[in-house]
């Protein structure tokens, strides 16, 4: 199975993300963390990649699909992966060559994704400004859109409520799923 999460910054992608790998054993992975990762590299790649992230603007097309089906060769991902970050863009999506099996968009409205962002006690990201978190979420809705009609008009869009409990976002993705 290969899924991708896709939902605003703070909408529980990655809570849901790890409670479903341990579920159905597949491994979880985010672009969002490889890039954070690369980008303590100190190669002009990383510094780019540093620079990019920093300024809250999204890592060109054509680099990430490259970026992210490089990581998807290494042996861990062969029978499968829930893919959170990617495709952030209706051009990624297109351009992807995995054969996705389920898009599930968790929604959750701006309010609640910018209070969660700004407001949660986790370790303060230098790309995490209250500026960069409103720049963010605009440009997710400008981009995301066209995925989620990519994914739609594919038959393989998943959109579940993200302010109900954790619990429950997770049983209505499992139920989905078809998994018991
Ligand atoms: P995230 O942790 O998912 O919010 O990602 C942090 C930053 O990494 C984003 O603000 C972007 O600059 C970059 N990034 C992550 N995923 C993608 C993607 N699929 N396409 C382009 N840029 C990305």
């Amino acid at each position: 199975m290969k899924l991708i999460l896709m939902g605003i910054q703070g909408s529980g992608k990655s809570t849901q993300g790890n409670l479903l790998s341990k579920k159905i054993n597949l491994p979880y992975l985010s672009s969002g963390h490889i890039l954070r990762n690369m980008s303590r590299e100190k190669t002009p790649l990383g510094r780019y990649i540093k620079e990019t992230i920093n300024s809250g603007i999204l890592v060109p097309d054509k680099k990430m699909t490259v970026i992210m089906e490089d990581y998807l060769k290494r042996p861990e991902y062969e029978n499968g992966w829930i893919l959170d970050g990617y495709p952030r863009t209706v051009t990624q999506a297109k351009d992807f060559s995995h054969d996705v099996s389920h898009a599930i968009y968790i929604t959750v409205s701006d309010k609640e994704a910018l209070w969660r962002l700004a407001y949660r006690n986790d370790v303060i990201r230098e790309d995490e400004t209250l500026k960069a978190i409103r720049k963010r979420i605009e440009l997710f809705h400008t981009f995301i859109e066209p995925v989620l009609e990519y994914y739609s008009s594919k038959k393989i869009l998943l959109k579940v409520d993200g302010e109900q409990k954790i619990k429950n976002v997770y049983k209505y993705i499992l139920k989905h799923l078809n998994v018991k």
